[in-house]
């Protein structure tokens, strides 16, 4: 069996990143940029007040209790017409640019205003409440290098940019289709006996969006090798990946490796995962090829492996795994130690180290325990058993504020 890691290397070694495009800002979240991001200009581009209150020189408020003449109001979008002199203030409110000669900003509540004077209650150090230019962002800096994943505040920071067309990776299309003559579409009322809605092709699609890509519905092919050839031809035409689920396992009817073993560039061999053992990569014509196992939750752990990582680095990101933290085990959790594991379980808590439950059984058929799941607990290739109330290490898989609200 090859080992996650090696397996993973040698997908990431095949895949070539796509081209890029420019998209609009409101539908940038996902994607990755291709060009990095630098500043035009400096933010905040002019010294500002952080607070409603008075701009003041702190050479005039070294002691408590000194009293100002108002010379004018500044609203945010006005600018001060004079210049704060010895002895004066101008009222302020906040983000209203400083007038010139004030380098301080007393906050309001610790003011009095009294026919056209002001007395400042406190002795602040010269530039409290000043947003200085820069403060946030310095001209000519990379805000945001290549690679980066960009998120619903990386778009606030375009926006305050200016950067309304980021230059971003073109977001890979990748074919999807499912194998199995017991499979029939999800929309289907009456089962007849044997048969199964299809559950990967939606999941596929979904995780496949998810990674940023545009995922390419290519329905249900049946166990049938002329069919499959067809359609994984069409695929590799028009795809940037393909995935398939099924079919490459040790079954009599497990067409996907019947027609590909032999003469193409896949590979089918065992990995040291549970669940998600069998797998198959290559390239179909240079189109890189996933053959995920059929059980569904051996296609979660697989793609969430493999693929995810394979569907952004096509888009040159920069960081391609999830990230991993500690919990603790509120049960005996067991492993064969040959393989890495991959349990579903559920936070107990909110805490830092969240204490967990696996969720649904260890069958690679229930995908419900996956989906009430809030991590994968791993244990690693020659961990037997992590002993309840023993540290476990936890790979975060999704949101977790999506964990589903149990009870009835
Ligand atoms: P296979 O590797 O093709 O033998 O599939 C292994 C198991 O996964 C069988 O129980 C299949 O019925 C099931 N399976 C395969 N494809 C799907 C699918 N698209 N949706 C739901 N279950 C599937
Ligand atoms: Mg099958």
């Amino acid at each position: 069996m090859r080992p996650i890691a090696e397996v993973r290397a040698t997908i990431l070694g095949t895949v070539r990143v796509v081209g890029s495009e420019t998209t609009d800002i409101q539908g940038a979240v996902g994607r990755i940029l291709a060009e990095p991001v630098v500043a035009a200009h400096d933010v905040p581009s002019f010294a500002n007040s952080a607070m409603d209150g008075f701009a003041v020189r702190a050479s005039d408020v070294s002691t408590p209790d000194a009293v100002l003449e108002i010379l004018e109001d500044v609203p945010a979008g006005q600018v001060a017409s004079v210049a704060v002199g010895e002895g004066q203030a101008v009222k302020i409110m906040t983000g209203a640019p400083m007038p010139d000669g004030a380098d301080t900003v007393v906050r309001v509540e610790d003011t009095e205003e009294m026919a056209g004077k002001v007395r400042i209650a406190t002795a602040p150090e010269r530039g409290t409440a000043v947003r200085l230019p820069g403060g946030d962002v310095a001209a000519g800096t990379t805000v945001f290098g290549k690679g980066t994943r960009l998120s619903e505040a990386h778009v606030g920071v375009l926006a305050t940019l200016g950067v309304v067309a980021p230059v971003v990776a073109r977001r890979p299309r990748v074919a999807v289709m499912s194998t199995g003559d017991e499979l029939v579409p999800a929309d289907t009322d009456e089962l007849a006996p044997g048969l199964i809605r299809d559950s990967n092709r939606p999941m596929l699609l979904s995780l496949v969006a998810g990674a940023g890509a545009e995922a390419v519905d290519m329905g249900n092919v049946p166990d049938d090798a002329d069919s499959l050839r067809a359609a994984l031809g069409q695929a590799a035409v028009e795809a940037d990946a393909i995935v398939t689920s099924g079919g490459v396992s040790m079954g009599e009817f497990d067409v996907t490796k019947m027609v590909l073993r032999d003469d193409s560039d896949v590979d089918f061999f065992p990995v040291a995962m549970k669940p998600g053992k069998p797998q198959a990569f290559g390239t179909l014509g240079g189109t890189p090829f996933f053959g995920l196992p059929g059980n569904p939750v051996s296609v979660l752990v697989s793609f969430e492996q493999f693929m995810r990582p394979a569907l952004l680095a096509m888009q040159g990101a920069g960081a391609l795994l999830r990230p991993r933290v500690m919990g603790v085990a509120a049960e005996d959790l067991v492993s064969d130690p040959a393989k890495e594991e991959f349990i579903r379980v559920v936070f107990l808590d909110d805490s830092a180290t969240p204490t967990v439950a696996q969720t649904g059984g260890s069958g690679s058929h229930v995908l419900s325990g996956a989906a009430n799941a809030d991590a994968f607990a791993v244990l690693p290739v020659d961990v037997e058993k992590v002993p309840k109330g023993e540290p476990v290490i936890l790979e975060l898989f999704r949101a977790v504020e999506t964990r589903t609200v149990r009870g009835d």
